[in-house]
Order: structure tokens, then C-alpha cells, then sequence
């Protein structure tokens, strides 16, 4: 199966249409492998951004408690011209929220502010690691699955050790790690950990917050292949197997990240930019080892 991208010709009969493909997660659920992130966008600003992304023919959407735009998301999913069964809705637990009972509060406050009877995916943001609570709200995102609150259950800035962790103490695994990865932040060295527990990897800042996109590098291979930078990113993240969630709110860029099931970058390309990997300096936002605020 895969997402229609919605376009259809003047006369209203749908046109040969680039499509958006699922990827299968561990629990037998799929995700459609690109989708919108909504990352520092106002409640007020989210419900346009959201609605054309919708309309540009975007699936999935991601945002989380802690970006304080839920309402703004949910307003934009309620309103859409496609069915709510037809979307892929992400939210994150909060990390002042870490704890069994408060991750099941959690998802019923995400549910409430999205104005939505389901989550798709709801991931624990951080693990925290100082405060040692998140096994007990990966308890809790177990527990809001078997109520049917969420079908799918997964974790962002988690490291090996957390992964392992939560894993060998509940038996349940996570459908996905949400991390920072992009061409200058490559994480290489977690794939092996990811792909022997069959979680995916979702590329969060897949643009690097839009640092990346100067890389003289990717603008030759954009260049080459009349491409954006931008375009030629996201590309490296769907050949790589990546789950990608770029965010805008520009409409002509919204519709730009989505033109990318029309070329393909070569193995040169693609061995040029993995050299591109710069980590640790790479990394354009917090490191999940150290990062303990609780908000
Ligand atoms: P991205 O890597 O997606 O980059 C977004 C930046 O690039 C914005 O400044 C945007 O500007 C710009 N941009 C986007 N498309 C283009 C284009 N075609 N041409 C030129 N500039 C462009 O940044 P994010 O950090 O927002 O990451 C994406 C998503 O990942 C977030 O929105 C969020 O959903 C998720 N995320 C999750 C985190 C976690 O801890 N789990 C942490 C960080 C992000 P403009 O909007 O002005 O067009």
C-alpha cells in the first residue's frame, strides 16, 4: 500500500501521481515514510501550515505536547477534506510527564488538545536520563495502547542503553527512535542497535533546523541533478530507509519537499555524502545524555 499524493488533472481524473511509501512498523502498523514536522510553529500559524500541507498531499503529521500547538494541529486534522483514517497523527509525551501514570494523562491531554478519539503514534520525547522515569512512562505508553488510546508506541533521543533498557524490563520494543539525523549528523552507529530490535529510525531535523542546506556538497548534487538542496536531503533520507518529517511554513517549500519521488540520487552521490558526517559537532540540537529539563 502506499499514500496517494492527492494531485489530480484539470478534468478531475486523478493523474499518474508520485506516491508516498508506507514503512511497516514492528506492531504490523505502517507510517508513510515522509510526513510534516511542526516544530516552533505558533497555534495560530500551525492550522494553515497543516492544512496545506494536507492539501499538497502530506500524511503524516508530527508534532508533541511540548510544542504547544496540539490545538492548532488538531483543528487543522478535524477540518481537512480527507478522513481521519487516512492520517498519521504523532504526538510526544512531555518530559514533566515521565511516569506511568502521568504518560496515560499524558495521551488523554494530547487527545484532548488535538480534539481526537486516537493517536496513531504517541512517542516519551526524552528520556531524561537524570530523573530515571523513563521506563515507568514507557509503562504508561503500554498501558494507553491496550486502552486504545494509541496504536502505536514508540521513543525520540533515546540512546542504546535506554532502548535496551525499557526493552529488557516491559518485553515491549518501541516502533521508533525519533533522533536528529541528517547528512552532517549521520548516526551511524545506532542503526545496528535499531535494526536488530526491527525499530525504525525517524529522522528528526532532517534539514539540520536548516543549517545543511548551504553545504556546497549537496548544492552541486542539487545542482546536477536540478534539484533543490533541500529536495536533495530529504532524497538522502528515503534512500537511506529513514523516516523523514521536514518542516515548513511556506507553501511553496511545503510542496517543494514533497517533489522528491521524481529522481534519484547515485551511488557517487550518495557515497559523497556520507562523507559529509560531522558528528558529534554535527549535532544542531540537544544531546539526549545530558538533556534533563523537565517541561
Ligand atoms: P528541519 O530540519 O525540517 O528544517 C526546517 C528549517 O528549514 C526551517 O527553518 C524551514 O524554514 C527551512 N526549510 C524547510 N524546507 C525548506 C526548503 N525547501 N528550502 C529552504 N528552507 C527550507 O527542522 P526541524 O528542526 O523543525 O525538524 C523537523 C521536525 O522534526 C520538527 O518540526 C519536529 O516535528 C521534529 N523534531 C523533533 C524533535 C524531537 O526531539 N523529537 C526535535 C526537533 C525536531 P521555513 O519554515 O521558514 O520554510
Amino acid at each position: 500500500m502506499s499514500i496517494d499524493l492527492g494531485r489530480s488533472t484539470s478534468n478531475g481524473v486523478p493523474s499518474a501521481q508520485p506516491r508516498i511509501p508506507l514503512v511497516g512498523l514492528n506492531d504490523g502498523n505502517a507510517i508513510p515514510q515522509l510526513g510534516f514536522g511542526v516544530w516552533q510553529v505558533e497555534n495560530d500559524e500551525v492550522v494553515s501550515a497543516v492544512t496545506t500541507a494536507i492539501e499538497a498531499g502530506y500524511r503524516s503529521i508530527d508534532t508533541a505536547e511540548g510544542y504547544d500547538n496540539e490545538m492548532g494541529v488538531g483543528r487543522a486534522v478535524r477540518e481537512a477534506s480527507i478522513d481521519r483514517d487516512e492520517l498519521f497523527i504523532t504526538s510526544k509525551l512531555r518530559t514533566r510527564l515521565l511516569g506511568e501514570t502521568e504518560a496515560v494523562e499524558g495521551v488523554k491531554g494530547s487527545l484532548k488538545a488535538l480534539g481526537l478519539d486516537y493517536l496513531d503514534m504517541f512517542l516519551i520525547h526524552w528520556p531524561a536520563p537524570a530523573h530515571d522515569r523513563y521506563v515507568a512512562a514507557w509503562q504508561g505508553l503500554i498501558r494507553a495502547r491496550e486502552q486504545g488510546l494509541v496504536r502505536s508506541i514508540g521513543v525520540s533521543n533515546f540512546l542504546p542503553q535506554h532502548l535496551e533498557r525499557i526493552i529488557a524490563e516491559t518485553g515491549v520494543t518501541p516502533v521508533v527512535n525519533q533522533i536528529e539525523t541528517h547528512p552532517e549528523f549521520q548516526q551511524r552507529e545506532i542503526r545496528a542497535v535499531l535494526k536488530r530490535h526491527d525499530i525504525q529510525q525517524e529522522s528528526y531535523s532532517p534539514l539540520g533546523s536548516g543549517a545543511v542546506l548551504d553545504n556546497p556538497e549537496i548544492g552541486k548534487i542539487a545542482e546536477a541533478h536540478c534539484k533543490s538542496p533541500a529536495q536533495v536531503i530529504i532524497r538522502w533520507h528515503l534512500q537511506e530507509g529513514l523516516i523523514v518529517i521536514p518542516k515548513s511554513v511556506h507553501e511553496d517549500r511545503i510542496r517543494e519537499n514533497l517533489e522528491v519521488f521524481d529522481f534519484e540520487l547515485t551511488d557517487a552521490d550518495m557515497a559523497a555524502i556520507a562523507k559529509l558526517d560531522r558528528t558529534p559537532e554535527g549535532r544542531t540540537g540537544s544531546d539526549p545524555a545530558s538533556f534533563n529539563d523537565l517541561w
